[in-house]
C-alpha cells in the first residue's frame, strides 16, 4: 500500500466507535431502568416505613385522643420526633382543634431539586384513631409528615454509583470486544493486505500471501488460500501467454524450413551490432549469398530434396568460421545472408567467403546421390561500404546478383577498388605459396659496422622476393601475408637454412661473420623451433656463436613464457638474441631481464629523426642509457648520415647499421664491400 489510509477509516476505529457508543447507551439504559426500579422501591419503602410508624403508636395516640390526655398526646408527638425523618406530626380532634403537634424545617439539601420531583418534598400520612372493634367510632386524626431527604440522599449515593458502574462497565466491555476484534480480524487482515501490497502483477505467484497464524481453518485462512490459488494461477496464465507469444514471435522471425533468422530479424540484429561497431571502430561484414543454379535443382529433385539441400547449408553456415563466430541468416528461397563481426579489416572476408563456398561445396547426400553445388557471395562492409544495416544488406544483395552476372561460384566486394586490392592480396598470398618452390627468394645482407674499432662486426640477413610478374616485392608487404597464412615458417627456415650457407661459405673464404636472422613471431610459437635452428648450424658447422636471431617486443608478448623457455635454450646453445625494433612496442624492463637478450636495436624510424625530433632523440637516449645499465650492447639501425653516426657515437652506442654504411647487398657484394671497407679504414688510420 502506498498511501496509508486516514485513521477514521480504519475499521477497527470504525468498530472501536460503534462498540463503544452501543456500550455507552445500553450501560445507560439499563442503568437509568435500574435507577428507577429502585426510586420505585424507595418511595414504596418510605409509605411502608410510615405506615408501620404510625401502626405503632396508633394505640397509644387512640388512648390520648379518648381521654384528652395533651401530655400523652405530646409524648407521642415528641417520641415521633425521635425520627429525624419526621418532618412533622399532630394528633386532632374530629373537628380539627390540635391535641398535640410538632414540626421542623425540611432538611435543606443541594440534591433535593434533584430528588423531590421524585418523591416530593414531604410526604402526609393520617390515620383514624378508633376505638372499638364492633362499630369504631372515630375519635380523632393522627397527621405525620415525613421528609424525603434521608431516602432520597441514599437513593441518589446508590443511583450515582449504579450509573457510573453501569458506564464503566459498558466502557470494559467495549475496548475488551474492540481487542478481541482487533485481535481476531483486523489485525490479520492488516497483514493480509500487506501481504498483497507486495505481490509483483509481474510475477503475482512469486510471492504468495502469508497465512496468518491460527487462521488456517477460518473464513481468513480461506481467504489466503483461495487468494493464493488465483495467484498462482494467474501466473501460470501468465507463462502460458508468454510462451505463446514468444513462439508467434519465433515463427514470425525465424524461417520455418531452416530455422535461422529471417530477413526481419535479422535487421534488427544488424542494427545492434552497427551501434556496438560503431563505439568499437571494428568492420562489420555483410555476406549474402546465393546458391547457384538452385532453381535446377529443385527442377531435377523435386521441391522436397531442394528444401533438405537448404536445411544441411543453413546447418554448415552457423558456427565457427575461419577468423570466429558467423551468424547466418536466410532471406527466402536459395539466398542466406552470413555476418562476421568485429574484424580488423575486409581482407579477413577473403577467408570467410573462400570457407562459406567450401562449407556450400560439400557434397550432401540425398536420396542416395550425392549433391554438390556452389555459392556466389556479395560483400558489403560496415562502414566502408553501408552506414545502416538496410543499406549494408541491400548492397550485399546487389553485389552478389552483379557477381552472379558475371559467372558463379566465386565472391565479390561492393567497391570494385576494395575487390581489386582484396583480389591482388588473395593473389599474392597464393603466388606466396609457390614462391618458396619456385625459388623466387634470395637473400640480401647489410653489414653490421662497430663504430670503435671500424671493423664489420656482423650482417643483417634480410629477405627478398623477385615476383615473376611484378618484380622485386618489399618485405613489409609480403612477411605480413606469410604470417597470416602461416608459410613465414617454411620461408623462415629457408632464410635460416640460405643464411647459415652463405655464413659458411665466408667462414670458408676467411671471412667469419656473425650472421643476424629475424625471426617471426609465428616462427617463435613453433614448438620445434629450437631443433630445427640448431639442426640446421649443425648441418652447415656453423658455431652457434656466429648466429643472432632478432625477434621483436610483439613476437615474445604473447606468450611470453613460452618463448622465454625457447629464447634461453637457444641462448644456452650460445646463439645470440637481439631484440628487433625496441622501442616501439612494449619496451618494458621487466620482461627484459627475465630474457637472455645480448642485443637492443634501436628502431630506423628512431634513428631517422634523430636531432630533428626532440622526441625520438630521447628515445634514442634512453635506449642507449637502458642497454649500458642492463649490460646489453645497442645496435643503431638505419643510420643515415654522418651526423647521426656522430651523435649515436659520442652519445655511447658502439654498434650501427644503415645505408650510410652499405645498403644490403647481394653476397658476392658483401664480400668485395669487406675488402673495401676494410682497406678505406686502415688507409684511413695510416693517413692520421
Ligand atoms: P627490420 O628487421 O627492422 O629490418 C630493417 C629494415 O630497414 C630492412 O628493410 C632494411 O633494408 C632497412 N634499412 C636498413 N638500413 C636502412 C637505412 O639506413 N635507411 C632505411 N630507410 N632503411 C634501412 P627490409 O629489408 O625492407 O625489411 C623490412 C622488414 O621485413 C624487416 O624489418 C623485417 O621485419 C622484415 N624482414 C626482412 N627479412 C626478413 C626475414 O628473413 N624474416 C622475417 N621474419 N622478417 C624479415
Ligand atoms: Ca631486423
Ligand atoms: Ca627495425
Amino acid at each position: 500500500m502506498t498511501k496509508k489510509f486516514q485513521i477514521e477509516h480504519r475499521l477497527g476505529y470504525r468498530i472501536l466507535r460503534w462498540v463503544l457508543l452501543v456500550a455507552l447507551l445500553s450501560g445507560i439504559v439499563l442503568s437509568t431502568a435500574q435507577i428507577i426500579v429502585d426510586a420505585n422501591r424507595v418511595s414504596d419503602d418510605l409509605d411502608r416505613q410510615a405506615n408501620q410508624t404510625l401502626s405503632l403508636i396508633r394505640d397509644a395516640a387512640s388512648q390520648a385522643v379518648y381521654s384528652i390526655d395533651e401530655d400523652l398526646a405530646q409524648q407521642v408527638v415528641d417520641g415521633l420526633f425521635e425520627q429525624p425523618a419526621i418532618r412533622s406530626a399532630s394528633i386532632t380532634h374530629p373537628d380539627g382543634e390540635i391535641l398535640a403537634q410538632n414540626s421542623r424545617i425540611l432538611l435543606p439539601a443541594d440534591y433535593r431539586s434533584l430528588t423531590d420531583p421524585i418523591f416530593g418534598p414531604e410526604r402526609h400520612y393520617r390515620v383514624e384513631l378508633t376505638r372499638g372493634t364492633e362499630s369504631p367510632v372515630v375519635y380523632g386524626y393522627l397527621e405525620v409528615s415525613v421528609d424525603t431527604v434521608y431516602s432520597a440522599a441514599s437513593w441518589l449515593e446508590r443511583a450515582t454509583l449504579t450509573f457510573l458502574s453501569g458506564i464503566a462497565r459498558a466502557i470494559v466491555l467495549g475496548l475488551v470486544l474492540f481487542f478481541v476484534f482487533h485481535i481476531l480480524l483486523t489485525r490479520p487482515l492488516f497483514r493480509i493486505i500487506n501481504s498483497i501490497s507486495r505481490v509483483d502483477p509481474e510475477h503475482p505467484g512469486d510471492t504468495l500471501l502469508e497465512m496468518p497464524q491460527g487462521h488456517r481453518n477460518d473464513e481468513l485462512g480461506l481467504w489466503v488460500n483461495a487468494t493464493n490459488n488465483l495467484l498462482v494461477t494467474i501466473t501460470e496464465n501468465q507463462e502460458k501467454q508468454a510462451e505463446a507469444e514468444a513462439r508467434v514471435n519465433r515463427l514470425s522471425r525465424y524461417d520455418k524450413l531452416t530455422g535461422l533468422p529471417n530477413r526481419e530479424l535479422l535487421l534488427a540484429m544488424l542494427g545492434t551490432a552497427l551501434e556496438e561497431h560503431r563505439r568499437s571502430g571494428d568492420t562489420l561484414a555483410t555476406f549474402c549469398f546465393g546458391v547457384d543454379d538452385f532453381k535446377s535443382i529443385n527442377e531435377q529433385n523435386g521441391y522436397h530434396m531442394g528444401d533438405q539441400l537448404l536445411q544441411t547449408i543453413a546447418d554448415r553456415l552457423s558456427g565457427d568460421g575461419p577468423n570466429g563466430p558467423l551468424v547466418a541468416a536466410r532471406l527466402g528461397g536459395d539466398q542466406f545472408v552470413v555476418v562476421e563481426q568485429h574484424l580488423k579489416d575486409g581482407y579477413q572476408c577473403a577467408a570467410t567467403s573462400e570457407w562459406l563456398q567450401r562449407q556450400v561445396a560439400r557434397p550432401v547426400r540425398l536420396a542416395g546421390r550425392d549433391i554438390a553445388v556452389t555459392a556466389t557471395i556479395g560483400i558489403a562492409l560496415y562502414p566502408d561500404d553501408a552506414e545502416h544495416s538496410e543499406q549494408l544488406l541491400q548492397r550485399a544483395e546487389q553485389t552478389m546478383t552483379l557477381a552472379k552476372t558475371n559467372g558463379s561460384n566465386q565472391f565479390q566486394f561492393y567497391v570494385a577498388s576494395v575487390d581489386q586490392k582484396i583480389r591482388d592480396r588473395k593473389q599474392l598470398e597464393r603466388d606466396l605459396y609457390r614462391a618458396l618452390a619456385e625459388g623466387e627468394f634470395h637473400l640480401v645482407y647489410q653489414p653490421q659496422i662497430n663504430l670503435d674499432s671500424r671493423r664489420i662486426i656482423g650482417a643483417e640477413a634480410l629477405l627478398r622476393w623477385d615476383h615473376p610478374e611484378h618484380g622485386p616485392i618489399p618485405p613489409d608487404q609480403f612477411i605480413p601475408l606469410a604470417e597470416l597464412s602461416g608459410s613465414i615458417v617454411d620461408i623462415g627456415q629457408w632464410v635460416l637454412d640460405e643464411a647459415c650457407a652463405q655464413a659458411a661459405r665466408w667462414a670458408s673464404q676467411g671471412m667469419p661473420i656473425r650472421i643476424a636472422v629475424n625471426l617471426s613471431a609465428v616462427q617463435l610459437r613453433q614448438d620445434d623451433l629450437v631443433d630445427s635452428v640448431l639442426t640446421t648450424l649443425r648441418r652447415h658447422a656453423i658455431p652457434p656463436g656466429r648466429l643472432e636471431l632478432e625477434v621483436t617486443e610483439t613476437g615474445f608478448m604473447e606468450d611470453l613464457d613460452s618463448a622465454i623457455e625457447k629464447l634461453v635454450r637457444l641462448r644456452n646453445e650460445g646463439i645470440n638474441i637481439a631484440v628487433d625494433d625496441f622501442g616501439t612496442g612494449y619496451s618494458s624492463l621487466t620482461y627484459l631481464k627475465r630474457l637472455p637478450v645480448q642485443h637492443l636495436k634501436i628502431d630506423k624510424q628512431f634513428v631517422c629523426d634523430l636531432l630533428v625530433n626532440e622526441e625520438d632523440t630521447r628515445i634514442a637516449n634512453t635506449i642507449i642509457d637502458l642497454g649500458k645499465s642492463l649490460n646489453l650492447d645497442v645496435i643503431a639501425e638505419g643510420v643515415e648520415t654522418e651526423e647521426q653516426e656522430f651523435y649515436l657515437h659520442n652519445r655511447g652506442c658502439h654498434l650501427a647499421q644503415g645505408y650510410y654504411f652499405s645498403k644490403p647487398l647481394k653476397p658476392d657484394d658483401f664480400a668485395s664491400f669487406i675488402t673495401s671497407f676494410h682497406r678505406k679504414i686502415t688507409a684511413n688510420s695510416t693517413e692520421n
